[in-house]
């Protein structure tokens, strides 16, 4: 097992495939102009295989892949199937974009609930927040997924004064479509414009819904990193991922490899374990993620306090969220 030092047992692991995407989301990808890692700098297939294989044997049962766009990557299919043979809990975390030509690869793997993103209803906010004219076909690809018995769950990052506007037309949409909104505070990363006045809290997200329907929350499971709810009579549900406001480091049960083969132990760390380096020469690479995860922070990867006002974004070393895997 793979245990820390406040005793949390880390069974989880989230793969990033590639730091590329075509989509350019602005809270996501670095301000300043931006190279993609070279294929060869990447994990490749066999790579990822073999490496998921390593975790899984220290006690690994959920793999997530993410990105990036995990996708665009031209091997994506061969990934996915080379993961689906483990046993674990398969998922991944996508845009939506090109969900219709992966469809029977995610099926055929087994995979049966995705997080796709999309922070606007609006064909037009959609244009302006990734900057690429996308929304009719995530649209589509939500129902088509919808359509094939997916558990679909929607990732809406709220910011303040972008479409903190939309959080009814979310929850009315759940009305009578099976999704699984779920509203997640916008958290700092390098080059990402955050300021904390535009972080728009669970409170303020509660206050907005409870203004039109009569909700109820709903009982959480062990590291669970969203609180959830249900409005009655709806089809699907809402949760909220308060990062920001009211994390939920204590009960952290998540590791995150990117796309280029290093272990982060935090979405918030500044450290990272070369671990494809290591792989690549032959080395185990068992000592190093234990060794990663011994020095795990309590909590928010030691880089902010809780009291999000006080962050001061020069202050944070880390990457840009394209580059970790969110
Ligand atoms: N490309 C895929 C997608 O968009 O779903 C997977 C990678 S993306 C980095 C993973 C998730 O991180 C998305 O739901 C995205 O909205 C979220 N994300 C990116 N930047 C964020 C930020 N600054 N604050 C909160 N969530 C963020
Ligand atoms: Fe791409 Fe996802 Fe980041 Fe948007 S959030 S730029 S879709 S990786």
């Amino acid at each position: 097992m793979i245990i820390d030092n406040y005793q949390r047992v880390h069974n989880y692991l989230r793969i990033s495939l590639t730091d590329s995407c075509n989509l350019r989301c602005f809270y996501c990808m670095p301000e300043e102009e931006y190279e993609f890692t070279p294929t060869d700098k990447l994990m490749q297939v066999n790579e990822i295989e073999a490496i998921a294989k390593i975790f899984v044997a220290q006690g690994v049962n959920k793999i997530r892949l993410t990105g990036g766009e995990p996708l665009v990557r031209k091997d994506a299919a061969a990934i996915i199937l080379a993961l689906s043979k483990l046993p674990v809990q398969l998922t991944m975390t996508t845009n939506g974009t090109r969900v219709h030509d992966f469809v029977d690869v995610l099926e055929e793997a087994k995979i049966r609930s995705l997080n796709i993103s999309l922070d606007t209803l609006q064909a037009d906010k959609f244009l302006m927040v990734t900057r690429r004219k996308q929304f009719e076909t995530v649209m589509k690809n939500i129902q088509l997924l919808i359509d094939r018995n997916f558990h679909v769950k929607v990732n809406v990052v709220v910011m303040k004064g972008l479409n903190d506007n939309e959080i009814n037309d979310f929850i009315e949409w759940t009305k009578n479509t099976p999704v699984h909104v779920r509203f997640i505070e916008f958290m700092p990363f390098s080059g990402n414009r955050w300021t904390s006045n535009k972080v728009f809290t669970m409170k303020e997200i509660l206050e907005v819904i409870e203004t039109k329907y009569s909700i109820q929350a709903l009982q959480n499971e062990k590291h669970d990193t969203a609180k959830k709810f249900t409005v009655a009579g709806h089809a699907g549900t809402f949760a909220i991922i308060s990062t920001m406001s009211a994390n939920f480091c204590g009960d952290c049960n998540r590791m995150r490899l990117t796309a280029d083969g290093k272990m982060k132990n935090c979405l918030f760390s500044k450290e990272e374990t070369d671990l494809l380096a290591a792989f690549r020469k032959g080395d185990a690479i068992e000592p190093l993620i234990h060794e990663s995860i011994k020095n795990k922070a309590k909590e928010l990867g030691g880089q902010f306090t809780t009291d999000f006002e006080k962050i001061l974004t020069e202050d944070i070393n880390n990457r840009s969220m394209i580059t970790i895997g969110g």
